[in-house]
Order: structure tokens, then C-alpha cells, then sequence
């Protein structure tokens, strides 16, 4: 029931407005109960008109069985006075009455039509049993009612003697009686339609308050549609501000931290193409005055061109190199998900990282030290992790001062393996910490540049640990040399 009341809602899409929802919920709620009320009011009206129609009624024809008896009616029916009575009553009420003696023989119809007739009805034998049946007809407007014909009842309402100690007295006839209620129902009518027309008067009336309630109620989150629409359109760039409600209050908070989110990437991704730029052009502008100088020379020795082409080579490869890093970087984030998990030999991995790198650090005299403090097998993508720690370890070559050492120390617990890479190096400053992550970073540009750096190599790094749902940490004594600790878990869970 409630999912095809769901289904149609679906269909219908002015059902799934929330204006509409208001208006229909006020117009429930405040039509309802008038129209409760007016059906209550006539119904608990009718029953207590019937009721007093029928004590009423039964009091008077109780008075009159009571001069049936004495005039000793049921036998001889010529008595003038009562009959009267009896045909006041019936025409007072558009009734009828049936005076019925113990033979079930009618001995006296209002009508006339009945008389001598005999009658065995359930009603009537239930009266000569002394028992009191009264039946309201609604559709043809009648209450019908039997009153049995008793000695002791009616006279003075207590029992005689004789009576108390013999049980009650019989019941020696039947009064059949019907009443007309049409004077009630006619009441009934007027009050209906009156009511009905004061429902009517108000079902207007709150039609028109949920109308306007339901539009007002809503207003709020209009406004905060027509905010974001000019955010959207670009005719506001501002904050926007909806403080009608506390929802409204929310909604426009999740969009401003949105707005602001969105504006810091515009901002990084802006710095980002400034920096790229930069760092392009800077080889370039090199080999250009390179060239410039060797042209404005005339006759210039051939030496000096070898030289100059040597430095013009330098510059190309570095070139290259930043743009071998930055297809790195994109790389990391066009393939996010598509890590090529197997099971790595991490002791092998990092000797054959040294192994390469080992050229580099002979050349600037540093020794190299792996610890190993047992054999570790992990889930990772065997290029990426190779690509992490040759970053770290170049770094700690790099970075590194005469004569100096770089440790890289690898251990595990149940969940992680670490890697610790440790140098003597320059340090890094501990303001620094943070943003040499970031791309294009350097402490020291000049240095970072002479010695082959792009300000890269972190930012991949980083992103190849993150892939891994790892860590990385760095410490640093400046002057003293710099510890990264890499964390990664040895089991890859698909993201
Ligand atoms: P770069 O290509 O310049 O080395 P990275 O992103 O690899 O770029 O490093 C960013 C900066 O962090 C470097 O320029 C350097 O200043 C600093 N840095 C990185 N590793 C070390 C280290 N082991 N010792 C000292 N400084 C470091």
C-alpha cells in the first residue's frame, strides 16, 4: 500500500513537492475535524432527541395503560374518555397504537383496520413477559415501542403487598405503539445544512490559510535556490546567506564550504599551471641566452661551443626530467584505481633500489647502509613502491653533505611494514615539514636546481603512499641530517 502510494507520487511530480505536501497536510488537518464535528454534533443529536421522544412518549402511554385497567378497558372498549386519549396521542405523534388483550386479539387499533385481528409477534410476547421493547426505524422515520398493561406499575409505582410477596403481577395486555419521528429528522435537516454551511465557510477559509502558509513556509529555500542559481550563473561570488531557518542555515553552510572548496582547487589548479609554466620556461629562457651569447660571438672558439652545447644538453635533460615528473603526477591521478597489486619481495626491492642508486651516491661520497630486521613480503604495485623509495633514497643522496651516509632500515609488525630512510644530511627546517609535499616545493631553489631537482619528486611520492592507503612522516635536525618513515599496510584492501 504505502509503496503504491510511493509509486504514484513518483509519477506525479507535483505530489513530490514539499509545498504541496504542506498545503495538503493543513487541509487534512484542518477539515477534518469540522467535518467530525458536524457529523458527531448531528448523530449524538439524533440520539438524544430519539431518547427523550421515546421516555416521553412511553411515560404518557404508560399513564394511559394505567386507566385502561381501571376502566376495565380490554374487555369493553366503549369507554369515550379513553379512546380519546388514545386518539389524541396517535394524532399528536402521526402514530398508531394497538391496545392487545392476553388472547393476542386486538381490541383496539387507532386506524381502525386491525380490530379483531389477532397478533403473535416477537415483540408482543416479549411485553406479555414484562418485558419493555422499544425499536427505532430510521428510514421510515418511526420509533416503535410495546408497553405491557399491569396492574401494579403504573399506580403509584410501588408494589402492592400481595405483589412483593408473589413476584411481579401479570401482564393481562399489550400496548402496541408507533411514533413518528419526522419532527426530528426535519430538525435534523435544518441543523445540517446550517453546519454545512459553516464547513463549507471554513473549509474556504483554511484553504486559503494553507495556500498562503504553505507558500510562505516554503519561501526560505526558494531564496536559497535563487542564491545558488547566481552563484552558478556568476552574478554573485560572495558567500550567500539564507538565515530564515536553521535547515535553510545548513544548506547554505554545506554550499559556502563547497563554494570554497571549489574555490581553493580553482586557485591550486591555477597556481599549478603558473607553476608549471615557470619551471618550463626557466630551461628554456637558459638555453636562449646560451644560444643568444654563442651567436652575438662571432668567430667564437670552438671550445666555447662545446661548452656552451654541453651546458644546452644539461638544460634539455632537465627539461625532460620535469616532464617526465609531471606525466608522473598526472599519471598517479588518472589511474587511482588502477593499482597493479602482486605480492613484492620488499628486501629485494629496496637492494635493488640501492643498487641503482648506488652510482649517484659513489660520485658524491656517500655510503649507503640497508637494515633489514626481517624478511618482508607485501601486497603493492611493484613500480609505484619502487618509484616511492627511489625518490626518498635519491633525496637522501641529494640532500646529503661530504663524506655523508644514508640508512634505509625496513621492518614489520602483523599489519604494516616500515620504512625508515635516514641521512647526514642539510636537514630540513621544521616550518618546512608540511610543505614539501606540495608540488614544485623546494627549501632551497637554488640548490634543489643546481643539483637536477624539479620539486616533484615528494608530491609523486606522496601520492604513490596515499594510493597504498599508507603514511609518510619526516623528522629533521638541521645541519644534521633528516628521517622519512614509511608506512604501508602489507595487505591491500580494494578501496
Ligand atoms: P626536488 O626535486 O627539489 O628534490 P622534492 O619534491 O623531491 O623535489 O623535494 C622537495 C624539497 O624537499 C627539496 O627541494 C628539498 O629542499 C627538500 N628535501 C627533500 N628531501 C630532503 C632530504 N633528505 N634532506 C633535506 N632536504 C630534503
Amino acid at each position: 500500500m504505502l509503496n503504491r502510494l510511493k509509486a504514484l507520487f513518483a509519477k506525479i511530480p507535483v505530489l513530490r513537492s514539499m509545498k504541496v505536501y504542506i498545503f495538503l497536510v493543513m487541509l487534512v488537518i484542518g477539515i477534518v475535524p469540522s467535518y467530525i464535528t458536524r457529523v458527531g454534533i448531528l448523530q449524538s443529536y439524533e440520539e438524544r432527541a430519539v431518547s427523550l421522544r421515546l421516555t416521553d412518549t412511553q411515560t404518557q402511554f404508560k399513564i394511559i395503560a394505567n386507566h385502561l385497567l381501571n376502566n376495565n378497558y380490554l374487555r369493553d372498549t366503549s369507554s369515550e374518555a379513553i379512546n380519546a386519549e388514545l386518539e389524541q396521542m396517535s394524532n399528536l405523534y402521526d402514530g398508531r397504537v394497538l391496545i392487545i388483550n392476553s388472547n393476542f386479539r386486538i381490541v383496539k387499533d387507532t386506524y381502525g383496520i386491525s380490530e379483531g385481528k389477532t397478533i403473535i409477534s416477537e415483540e408482543v410476547i416479549r411485553c406479555f413477559k414484562g418485558e419493555e421493547v422499544s425499536n427505532y426505524d430510521r428510514k421510515s422515520g418511526y420509533i416503535e415501542m410495546t408497553i405491557p398493561i399491569t396492574e401494579t406499575i403504573y399506580q403509584t409505582g410501588q408494589a402492592s403487598d400481595s405483589q412483593k410477596e408473589d413476584g411481579p403481577a401479570p401482564v393481562q395486555g399489550v400496548m402496541l405503539a408507533s411514533v413518528s419521528t419526522d419532527n426530528i429528522e426535519a430538525t435534523l435537516e435544518i441543523l445540517n445544512r446550517k453546519a454545512l454551511i459553516v464547513e463549507i465557510v471554513i473549509s474556504i477559509f483554511i484553504f486559503g490559510i494553507s495556500m498562503a502558509f504553505s507558500t510562505l513556509l516554503i519561501h526560505p529555500f526558494n531564496k536559497v535556490t535563487r542564491a545558488i542559481n547566481e552563484v552558478k550563473d556568476g552574478f554573485q561570488e560572495e558567500p550567500i546567506s539564507v538565515k530564515d531557518y536553521l535547515e535553510t542555515e545548513h544548506i547554505v553552510d554545506a554550499f559556502n564550504q563547497l563554494l570554497s572548496r571549489m574555490k581553493v582547487i580553482d586557485d591550486s589548479r591555477q597556481e599549478f599551471v603558473s607553476n608549471v609554466s615557470h619551471e618550463l620556461k626557466t630551461p628554456l629562457t637558459s638555453m636562449k641566452v646560451l644560444a643568444d651569447s654563442l651567436m652575438q660571438q662571432e668567430g667564437a672558439p670552438v671550445e666555447l661551443y662545446q661548452e656552451f652545447m654541453q651546458d644546452i644538453g644539461e638544460e634539455i635533460e632537465r627539461e625532460n626530467k620535469i616532464i617526465s615528473d609531471l606525466l608522473s603526477l598526472v599519471k598517479l591521478d588518472k589511474t587511482a584505481a588502477q593499482l597493479d597489486i602482486t605480492a613484492v619481495d620488499m628486501n629485494g626491492l629496496l637492494e635493488l633500489v640501492l643498487k641503482r642508486l648506488r652510482p649517484i651516491a659513489r660520485q658524491r661520497d656517500v655510503e649507503m647502509v640497508f637494515e633489514s630486521i626481517r624478511p618482508v613480503t607485501a601486497e603493492v604495485d611493484e613500480v609505484k613502491v619502487t618509484q616511492i623509495f627511489t625518490n626518498l633514497v635519491e633525496n637522501a643522496i641529494k640532500y646529503n653533505k661530504e663524506h655523508g651516509w644514508v640508512k634505509v632500515l625496513l621492518d614489520a609488525d602483523h599489519q604494516f611494514f616500515t620504512v625508515e630512510i635516514s641521512d647526514s644530511g642539510i636537514g630540513i627546517p621544521q616550518e618546512d615539514y608540511d610543505h614539501i609535499f606540495e608540488r614544485f616545493y623546494r627549501v632551497d631553489k637554488s640548490h634543489s636546481r643546481q643539483i637536477g631537482g624539479t620539486g616533484l619528486g615528494l608530491s609523486i611520492t606522496r601520492g604513490a603512499i596515499l594510493l597504498h592507503r599508507g603514511s609518510v612522516k619526516v623528522s629533521s635536525v638541521e645541519g644534521e641530517g633528516s628521517c622519512f618513515t614509511v608506512k604501508i599496510p602489507l595487505i591491500h584492501v580494494k578501496q
